[in-house]
């Protein structure tokens, strides 16, 4: 019996010993979550607005007293970083099975909601989104000092929102955020078309090679760690802006006519198999015009190349004044154009036809050029046609029977 009770009792001494050292490592545990979250996110983040104010002020600053105070700021801001990286790596070493950082909200007064700065419509806009109110005063400091417009938002979530209102030329885009991440941010925005060329640079104080290469992975063009160097940002920003500019140039030329500005032959074609499927699928109605200047070969000769071309762009110009928004008008080569008219049966299609052919007769001629004429074939689409070519051919035959019916016609192709 004796024997029974301290065997009772030993046992319930080593629980309550056992309780009160597991209670002590998940409390160590739990401080230790605690310290590696204020470390890596909610003390770095001031930390780098302080290096990167003193870095600012300093770059103005004339008054040598001023300036030495400042250098002394941004030394004791570096020190601090220092300790901080050796703490974070030790605190990883010690604890590798810290859960992925909880996150802390904003700190009050912080609701910078979609703050603009959105004075010169000409300068390129740069969105930037982080959820420290620090990160992004500093970074609008910077990005306004050398010319750029901003636009704010403290979430990812913010930030698609944001874009519904403004396209910004480029994302300055924080990775750790409460809500949606960086990266998920990145990867919804690369998900809408009208998004997917505006160029996305990850900043974050992050520098492992991971999350780096993850960060292209997830669609980023760049990746810059911070505490960033002010002015190397900005070569960054300027880079990525003149490529996406010249981006954008090279595909204007590679879709559209020079002379004309309309869509090449290419691009037209491609437009026209794009609408046949759609009608396919909708049922819908499309038809679609082929157009032939008449005689042009006798403006050319009577008045020279030069005018020709002229020529050339006032009916162009005619064309795409003639026409809706939702129209595709293209130089399918020489003097001969196309149009397609989507959602429009061949009656409606005649209007139009009408409409640019009564136009170019009374208004083509100028000072420079002389009147001109052109020939019209228009067909509809058909559920037996497969592709562009079949229906450009319906309308070359038309358009064949315009000429032949004596040029500045109307001729409608009938499958009869
Ligand atoms: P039709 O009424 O039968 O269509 O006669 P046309 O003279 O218009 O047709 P033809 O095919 O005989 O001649 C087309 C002319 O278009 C010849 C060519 O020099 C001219 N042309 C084609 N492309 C250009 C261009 O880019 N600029 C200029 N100025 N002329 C062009
Ligand atoms: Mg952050
Ligand atoms: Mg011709």
């Amino acid at each position: 019996m004796i024997l029974a009770v301290i065997h009772l009792i030993i046992s319930v001494i080593l629980l309550v010993l056992l309780s009160i050292h597991l209670r002590n490592f998940i409390r160590v545990r739990t401080t230790l979550e605690t310290i590696k979250t204020q470390v890596n996110h909610d003390l770095r983040s001031p930390l780098n607005a302080i290096l990167g104010f003193s870095d600012l002020l300093l770059q103005t600053e004339k008054d040598n007293e001023k300036i030495k105070f400042l250098a002394a700021i941004k030394s004791g801001g570096e020190s601090l970083l220092t300790i901080l990286d050796e703490l974070a790596q030790r605190l990883s070493k010690t604890n590798t099975a810290v859960r992925r950082s909880p996150f802390t909200p904003s700190p009050p007064g912080s609701e910078l909601k979609s703050k603009t700065n959105l004075k010169n419509e000409r300068e390129p806009l740069i969105l930037i989104v982080d959820d420290m109110i620090e990160n992004v005063v500093f970074l609008e400091k910077i990005l306004s000092k050398s010319g750029f417009r901003t636009i704010s938002a403290m979430s990812g979530d913010e930030a698609l929102e944001v874009m519904t209102n403004y396209l910004p030329d480029l994302i300055l885009l924080d990775i750790v955020m409460p809500g949606l991440s960086g990266f998920d941010t990145c990867a919804q925005i690369q998900s809408h078309k009208e998004f997917i060329d505006i160029p996305v640079i990850f900043l974050s104080a992050k520098k492992d090679e991971k999350t780096i290469i993850e960060s292209f992975i997830y669609g980023g063009i760049d990746y810059v760690v911070k505490p960033f160097n002010s002015p190397e940002l900005i070569a960054r920003v300027n880079t990525h802006l003149q490529l996406k500019s010249a981006k954008e140039k090279l595909n204007i030329l590679a879709f559209t006519d020079p002379l004309t500005g309309l869509f090449n032959r290419r691009k037209f074609m491609e437009t026209l198999d794009r609408e046949m499927t759609r009608e396919k699928r909708y049922d819908g109605k499309l038809s679609f015009i082929m157009i032939d200047i008449d005689h042009f070969k006798k403006v050319n000769d009577d008045y020279g190349h030069d005018v020709g071309d002229k020529a050339l762009m006032k009916f162009a110009e005619i064309l795409s004044s003639s026409l809706r928004e939702t129209d595709f008008a293209g130089r399918l080569g020489g003097e001969e154009f196309g149009v397609i008219l989507p959602q429009t049966n061949i009656e409606q299609a005649l209007i139009v036809a009408e409409r640019i052919r009564s136009r170019i007769e009374s208004e083509s001629k100028t000072d420079e050029i002389p009147q001109f004429t052109a020939s019209f074939g228009l067909a509809q689409y058909r559920k037996e046609l497969d592709n562009s070519s079949m229906l450009t051919r319906d309308a070359d035959k038309a358009l064949y029977a315009a000429k032949e019916g004596g040029r500045n016609k109307i001729s409608i192709f009938s499958a009869e």
